[in-house]
């Protein structure tokens, strides 16, 4: 097969016109192409009157190696790549120990999938509940304002990315097409076939809750098992000097799991379990995150200033953007999680504090569209000291949201006029809040640092400048962002393992190796390898 990449047709084109330009891209006779199938389908909307559509395309011809000459200086054509998904490992007939993995959102889900697929029979260890009785806490959380710490946006079964737009991409470096496997098992779980082709996909809530379900059943029927309501609270460890091997885990209820593999894969608000690891020794290090803020406009808006006159069109959706300004102080301003036609939501986890985050419908059809309008920040300048200092930050940040909102998970929120003008707000204009359990309006100043309130103050109308009606008055502002990514980074070695606790693999986003569910899912593959193999090296 070769891989034509880079075809770029018109928007509005006809069916035929896809195999016409392979045709005419390799220059052959209709008798030479066999068939052909799609790759990828991006778009290019920098100029909307003219949108693009880009193909990826793998075709079949009968004069292949004669046509491989003739492009050889062609980077567009090329053979197509074998991209399966190959196990490293098997699980031995006299394994001793079961591995065991801690945390159930993407990347736990996906590297107890592949050990269950090697035969390795995983345990899981889940803080929250099954999926379906943990939609019912979080719904509860947004109807009727009360928070079950143990089960929420945030912890249960599929992880943090369960109610969420379910964005499917990342920036991250995939050499060994584990993306694929994910979207794969994804599609085998029911997510819609064009994930496996489309530029950006996404599913959307409500198809997430069910394939989290059917993933789990896979993963029972190939011999894994399940615990929920299960958290970890500390590590078994034989210690020699700074030398560390875990040798079990101490889990709520007082019950003990003796086990030599562990994956660590829980999260980013798995605060406790954190300073745990951290009090035992486990060396964490911080790193950057962002701080800032969700911002909200009329999706109506962003797709006609996206997409001009072919705002609506089915195969282009509801739009997205991306946004970075550099500020005059330094710092960074960018749009993160953007989620079209979707909602904000609360995204605590702790009693006390307010976080926003955004989700969406795999049909975007809300009025809204939202993303987070964040600042970097480092350890070095602005949470320095202590690995855990950046969570002391998020926490200080979310306790201010919570008091400012009303003490009862309002979020404190103000109209983005208002807040470029230094003003608090009084009144809601066009753009309606989607944030339940329900919002303050105020001035958003009061709840995040100085700098960032500058930066973000400097940053919307740059924006503006990208996306006509982006600082439009009465968009709204809603507070505050600070779950951005991992504060912390618990550092692992070349195989996967800590830098000081033998038999633990510190993963996805919480350890700092991912960002998003995509990534995060293939952390957990690869990190499940290089369990599969360790185990398999020691009988
Ligand atoms: P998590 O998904 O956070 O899973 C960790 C799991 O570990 C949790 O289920 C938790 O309960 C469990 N756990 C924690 N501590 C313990 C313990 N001590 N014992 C046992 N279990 C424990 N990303 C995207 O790519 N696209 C999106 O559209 C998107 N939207 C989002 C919307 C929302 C509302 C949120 C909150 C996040 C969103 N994200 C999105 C981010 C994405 O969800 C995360 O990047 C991803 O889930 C990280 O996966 P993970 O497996 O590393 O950790």
């Amino acid at each position: 097969m070769l891989r034509l990449t880079d075809i770029k047709l018109p928007l509005d084109h006809d069916e035929q016109a896809l195999e016409l330009a392979i045709l005419s891209k390799l220059k052959i006779e209709k008798s030479q192409l066999l068939s052909f199938n799609l790759f990828k389908r991006g778009y290019d909307a920098r100029n909307n009157k003219n949108i693009q559509l880009i193909y990826t395309l793998d075709v079949e011809v009968g004069s292949q190696e004669e046509l491989l000459t003739q492009f050889a200086r062609d980077p567009h054509v090329r053979i197509t790549p074998d991209m399966t998904y190959k196990f490293v490992a098997q699980a031995p007939a006299n394994l001793k120990n079961r591995p065991v993995v801690i945390g159930l959102g993407p990347c736990g889900l996906f590297a107890a999938l592949i050990l269950a697929q090697m035969g390795f029979n995983p345990i899981i260890l889940e803080r929250g509940k099954a999926v379906r009785e943990r939609t019912k806490d979080t719904f509860g959380f947004w109807r009727k304002q009360a928070l079950n710490p143990e089960s929420n946006v945030q912890f249960g079964e599929g992880g943090a990315g369960t109610f969420s737009d379910g964005k499917l991409y990342s920036q991250v470096k995939d050499r060994k097409h584990y993306g694929r496997k994910v979207l794969h098992e994804f599609v085998a779980a029911g997510a819609p076939e064009e994930i496996m082709y489309v530029s950006k996909p996404h599913i959307g809530t409500f198809k997430l809750v069910n394939m989290v379900e059917k993933m789990r059943a896979t993963i029972i029927e190939l011999g894994g098992e399940f615990r929920f309501s299960t958290r970890v609270e500390k590590l078994d460890l034989d210690t020699n000097g700074k030398a560390h091997k875990i040798k079990g885990l101490h889990l709520s209820g007082g019950d003990y799991l003796p086990c030599d593999h562990v994956i660590l894969a829980i999260g980013h608000s798995a605060r406790d379990t954190f300073t745990a690891l951290h009090e035992q020794g486990v060396y964490i290090e911080a790193k950057p995150f962002s701080v800032g803020f969700r911002i909200e406009h009329e999706q109506s808006m962003i797709d006609r200033e996206r997409f001009g006159e072919n705002a609506g069109n089915a195969i282009l959706g509801a739009a997205d953007y991306k946004l970075v300004h550099h500020c005059k102080n330094g710092r960074t301003v960018y749009s993160f999680c953007m989620c079209p036609g979707g909602t904000v939501v609360a995204a605590a986890s702790e009693p006390g504090r307010v976080v926003t985050n955004g989700m969406s419908q795999y049909s975007r059809h809300e009025r809204n569209a939202n993303s987070a309008i964040v600042v970097g920040i480092t350890p070095e300048e602005d949470y320095p000291g202590d690995p855990l200092a950046g969570i002391e930050l998020q926490r200080r940040l979310e306790e201010l949201a919570f008091s400012v909102g009303g003490e009862n998970y309002h979020a404190p929120a103000q109209l983005i006029g208002d807040f470029l003008a230094g003003k608090t707000s009084s009144e809601i204009g066009d753009v309606k809040p989607s944030y339940t359990p329900g919002i303050t309006l105020t001035d958003l100043s009061k709840v995040v640092p100085d700098f960032v309130t500058q930066a973000i103050r400097e940053a919307i109308p740059a924006f503006n400048r990208q996306i006509k009606g982006f600082a439009k008055t009465d968009g709204l502002l809603t507070g505050v962002e600070t779950r951005t990514s991992s504060p912390i980074c618990i550092k692992r070695d070349e195989n996967y393992q800590s830098v000081n606790v033998q038999g633990l693999y510190p993963a996805g986003e919480g350890a700092g190796y991912a960002g998003g569910i995509w990534s995060a899912g293939i952390d957990g593959i690869r990190v499940a390898e290089a369990l599969a193999l360790s185990m398999v090296s020691d009988t």
